[in-house]
C-alpha cells in the first residue's frame, strides 16, 4: 500500500538545517514521513503591483497544479507577503481535504511589528502555521479549543498563545483520516 505523506517545499531562502529542523517537528506531530525539497521559481509573475504582496490563490494553485497529483500533501514555504483578494494578508492557506497548501515567513517577523528580532519565536510561529494549513489539508476544520493548533488566528499573538499540537479531539479526527 502506498504510504502517504506530507512534502514542504521551500521557495524562499530558507536553511537546510532549518528545513530540516521543520520537518522533523512536522513528523513527530503527524507520524507520517516528511520530506522536503527547495525549487528555485521566478516569483515576480505572483507579484500584485498595486498591492505590493503576492498572491496567494495564485501560488496556491500552482503548488496544486505541480504536486497536486502525488499522494502526498504538499506545503509550499514562502518568505514572501502573502494576500487573497478579500484579507489584508495571510500566513497561510491550504485546499481543505486537498493536496496543497502554502505559507509564510513574513508576517511572522517580530521586527515587523516594532518589536527585537527572535529566531526560536520566529521558528515556532511558523510550524504553526505550517502544521495548521497541513490539518486543513487533511480535511480538518477550525476548532475553538485555545491552545489548539488549529484555532484560527489574524494576529502573531494568536498564534503564540496556541501549541503547535493538535487538541485530542483534532488529533482523533486526523486519525481516522490518515488510516482510512
Ligand atoms: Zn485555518
Ligand atoms: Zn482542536
Amino acid at each position: 500500500m502506498d504510504t502517504q505523506g506530507i512534502l514542504l517545499v521551500s521557495y524562499g531562502s530558507f536553511e537546510i538545517d532549518y528545513l530540516a529542523r521543520i520537518a522533523s517537528s512536522v513528523k513527530s506531530e503527524f507520524q507520517l514521513p516528511v520530506n522536503f525539497t527547495e525549487k528555485f521559481i521566478d516569483l515576480s509573475v505572483f507579484y500584485d503591483p498595486t498591492r505590493r504582496q503576492y498572491d496567494g490563490n495564485k501560488l496556491l494553485k500552482q503548488i496544486d497544479n505541480e504536486y497536486g497529483s502525488s499522494k502526498d500533501k504538499t506545503i509550499g514555504l514562502f518568505h514572501v507577503d502573502l494576500f487573497i483578494p478579500i484579507l489584508t494578508f495571510i500566513f497561510g492557506q491550504a485546499i481543505l481535504q486537498g493536496k496543497a497548501g502554502i505559507v509564510s515567513s513574513y508576517r511572522l517577523k517580530n521586527e515587523l511589528y516594532g518589536m527585537p528580532r527572535n529566531e526560536d519565536l520566529l521558528f515556532n510561529r511558523f510550524l504553526k502555521i505550517i502544521i495548521h494549513e497541513l490539518g486543513h489539508a487533511f480535511g480538518l476544520i477550525h476548532c475553538h479549543i485555545p491552545t489548539c493548533v488549529m484555532r484560527p488566528g489574524t494576529y502573531v499573538e494568536d498564534i503564540d498563545q496556541k501549541k503547535h499540537t493538535l487538541c485530542p479531539k483534532c488529533r482523533g479526527i486526523l486519525k481516522i483520516v490518515v488510516t482510512r
